[in-house]
């Protein structure tokens, strides 16, 4: 029996302990050690509608499948690099293929695995996250269990997730509205000079909950004010990032009056950036992207709750690998923004779903997902 089926077919007895000594000695009986297998592959996201954001418009995302092997089980991985956060095919490829990951023999040791490869070079968050959520993607499957459960949380309290709504014409706005028809909450980006006609648009279809991201498109704190207080009139939730992140005291001013939560985006990427965020925002929105992946982005959420800050999930467009990596994560946070890859056209995977509105978590160990 290969490891593959001695695993399924350990996991229908319900034995579970009875792999545990082969994995807490993995290669005892073999002469020559053979590490973490990483290999890779470009993919482009198709996106089913131009995206706009304040700043740039775009019909595809470039995204990096990642795998890593281990006896005979495969953990994927992914990074999604929209080309405003300066990562690239060509970038993550030449990260990926700089790592000695051979050099692992127990895929458990996953801090010691991540420390590496994060210290391997700066930046390149994307391209790390896809080693962070291969690597549990495996370790998830070699213990037979989905992270979420691993984690210990409780698959029934994952939030409504909210559905994008790009800044667009009126006309496409009604369109998508109507395509959102399911979702419990709508996210609308706002930040150029149609902000109040695009809510009003909405509001004409539907009284659906809504929360606004202005990517830093607003300059003026009393303009911002005044939009926000408007906004709340019309059934707003919350705020992201409202105005540029370079201006702190504007933001924990605007946070102290708000009648809405605000929340950092732009102004926040990793554990070491919460920190500089406390007393000036509401909370923060944590991508597994922009962070290094799901080991980082649970230290940043426990961080966020220890300062009684709001959490909030978001993503990039992404298949289902990066989105159920994160929805693993989503009962211990309060708003989650994963429907990057509902904006595709061709996912890979078949993952957690959204079901009446809410993430709905699976039972398939790793990071829920089943190549389609
Ligand atoms: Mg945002």
């Amino acid at each position: 029996m290969d490891r593959k089926h001695f695993i399924q077919n350990t996991a229908l007895t319900a034995a579970g302990l009875s792999f545990l000594p082969k994995y807490s000695f993995p290669n005892m009986n073999k002469k020559t050690s053979r590490g973490l297998q990483l290999s890779f592959e470009p993919y482009n996201l198709q996106l089913k509608h131009v995206f706009t954001l304040a700043g740039s418009s775009r019909s595809t995302t470039p995204d990096m499948q990642v795998k890593i092997r281990f006896e005979g089980v495969t953990g994927h991985g992914e990074a999604s690099m929209p080309p405003y956060l300066g990562e690239s095919q060509e970038s993550v490829g030449k990260f990926l293929s700089a790592i000695n990951l051979q050099q692992f023999t127990d895929p458990f040791r996953m801090d010691e695995i991540l420390e590496y490869v994060d210290k391997s070079a700066p930046g390149n968050t994307a391209a790390k996250a896809a080693v962070d959520i291969a690597l549990h993607d495996l370790t998830g499957k070699l213990m037979n269990q989905p992270w979420y459960k691993i984690w210990g949380f409780s698959a029934e309290k994952t939030p409504f997730t909210s559905f994008t709504i790009g800044i667009d014409t009126p006309e496409i706005v009604r369109q998508k509205v109507r395509e959102a028809e399911g979702f419990k909450i709508l996210k609308v980006k706002l930040g150029r000079e149609n902000d109040r006609q695009m809510i009003e648009t909405i509001r004409e279809v539907s009284g659906i909950p809504l929360c606004v991201d202005v990517n830093q498109g607003w300059k003026d704190k009393i303009f911002a004010l005044d939009m926000i207080h408007w906004l709340k009139e019309k059934g707003v939730q919350y705020v992201e990032q409202p105005m540029p992140k370079e201006n702190p005291e504007d933001i924990a001013w605007l946070t102290q009056n708000s009648p809405l939560p605000i929340i950092a985006d732009e102004a926040i990427q990793r554990l070491t950036d919460v920190q500089k965020t406390i007393g000036v925002y509401s909370g923060i929105n944590i991508k597994l992207m922009k962070c290094t992946g799901m080991r980082e982005a649970h230290k940043m959420v426990n961080l966020a709750r220890a300062n009684n800050m709001k959490v909030m999930l978001g993503c990039m467009t992404e298949t289902s690998c990066a989105i159920s990596a994160a929805a693993q994560l989503s009962p211990v946070v309060d708003w989650a923004d994963l429907d990057g890859n509902l904006l595709i056209s061709n996912d890979l995977f078949k993952g957690v779903e959204v079901i009446n509105g809410k993430i709905t978590l699976n039972q398939v160990p790793g990071i829920g997902i089943i190549p389609l």
